[in-house]
């Protein structure tokens, strides 16, 4: 692209082009700022799109940047001081700190929508905490819904098997489909009567009622089409479940908004060993479908019946067994009983909190080097 800078790497040409429009050179990074860097081969382009917002605060560097750098390099996070800018780069994105005594103008940077909306709303909560709330001016947002909100129309809901049903849902799920998107979103349940969350005048979530007010369970897209336009959700049934009663009462064409994509992204390893109980059997389920075909993955999957347990078509290698839900350390024990196969894989843990907390003490305990772990507590029996 004649006119932009661009690197010469030996096989890819890389090209930076910036557009967006800009009150002056100092305010470059306004609401509509897009950063977008191209990759081109001789036949394949690949675009990255950084998402930004900016604000700017009455208050010195050194008050609200210096503060946050050391809590993102105590998170074990990238930090970077160059003269009068720090940048910290953290999984949701990039925060660019730019001032002198007196102010600070900060810019987010994120690759996707969703992505900047929570990292926004991460960095406005700490900014709070730091008493400087009531002196950010925030550039206006263009949207009036969240940017990781996604309003659906239910298409259906059947019962796939004794304990779990199938909720399939209309609406616009791009983000959901991006390469490194997270695997799961929250249903937005309200208090009755209210509005869906909209974004207020600094472009921040606002929760009708308070945000404690609202159910937010999480859940894991199970698949999604080839058009972006539905997902499927599957859903393990259990009384007293908030989830299960509104499946009850559910009817095509209902409305339901969802806050996502969010969480684990799909992982990459050449060996995967997967533990998890029937919550988290859609993610084991949406691993297995989408892991290269080199992968060798082994899964167990504590169910309540073994019926429930969901049958794979595609020809991959790997191997499922269920154990039973009902004896509570079933699925730890087979994790000990695994430990000295799993050297050097990748491993999945997700159950009831306390066997999540149990697999991480075995994990930190045990000599055995895991190539990468992701042990998470999916929900919390009541006691
Ligand atoms: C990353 C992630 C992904 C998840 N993906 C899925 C998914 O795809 N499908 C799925 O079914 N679940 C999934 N879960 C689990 C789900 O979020 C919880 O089970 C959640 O509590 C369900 O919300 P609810 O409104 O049905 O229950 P609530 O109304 O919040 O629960 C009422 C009570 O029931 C108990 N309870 C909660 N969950 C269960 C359960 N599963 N079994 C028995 N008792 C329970 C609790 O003690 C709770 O106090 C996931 C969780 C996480 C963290």
């Amino acid at each position: 692209m004649p006119g932009f800078p661009s690197v010469a790497f030996p096989k890819i040409n890389w090209e930076i082009f910036i557009f967006g429009h800009y009150k002056s050179y100092q305010k470059a990074f306004s609401t509509s700022f897009m950063l977008r860097v191209k990759a081109y081969t001789n036949s394949v382009s690949v675009a990255l799109t950084l998402e930004a917002h900016c604000a700017e605060i009455q208050a010195g560097l050194t008050a609200v940047g210096e503060p946050l750098a050391c809590l993102a390099e105590s998170n074990g996070f990238k930090v970077e001081r160059i003269n009068s800018t720090i940048i910290i780069t953290a999984p949701l994105g990039k925060v660019t700190f730019t001032g002198n005594k007196n102010s600070t103008r900060i810019s987010f940077a994120s690759p996707t929508n969703p992505e900047l909306q929570l990292f926004k709303e991460l960095y406005a909560d700490r900014i709070s905490k730091l008493g400087l709330a009531e002196i950010i001016e925030w550039d206006p947002p263009r949207a009036s819904i969240p940017l990781n909100q996604t309003r659906c129309e239910v298409v259906s809901c059947v019962n796939i098997s004794k304990n779990f049903s199938r909720l399939r849902l209309r609406g616009e799920f791009t983000n959901f489909k991006k390469h490194n998107a997270g695997l799961h979103f929250r249903f937005l349940f309200g208090p009755k009567g209210v509005e869906w969350p909209a974004l207020d005048a600094n472009g921040l979530t606002s929760w009708p009622g308070g945000i404690s007010k609202w159910h937010r369970p999480v859940f894991t897209v199970r698949r999604i089409s080839v058009d972006a336009d539905w997902i499927d959700v599957d859903i393990a049934l259990h009384g007293g479940g908030r989830i299960t009663k509104w499946l009850d009462g559910i009817k095509t064409s209902d409305e339901i908004a969802i806050n996502g994509p969010s969480g684990s992204k799909m992982p990459k390893a050449e060996r995967m060993f997967l533990f998890g109980d029937e919550t988290a059997m859609p993610t084991i389920m949406r691993i297995i479908e989408n892991v290269s075909i080199n992968t060798e993955v082994r899964a167990t999957i504590a169910l309540r019946d073994p019926e429930d347990l969901q049958k794979v078509t595609e020809d991959k290698r790997f191997q499922i067994v269920s154990v039973d839900m009902r004896d509570e350390q079933k699925l730890l024990n087979t994790l000990k009983e695994r430990i000295d196969l799993i050297n050097g894989s990748y491993l999945f843990f997700a159950a009831e909190k306390t066997q999540a907390v149990k697999a991480r003490e075995f994990i930190r305990s045990s000599s055995v080097s895991v190539g990468t772990a992701k042990i998470a507590a999916y929900w919390t029996r009541n006691l």
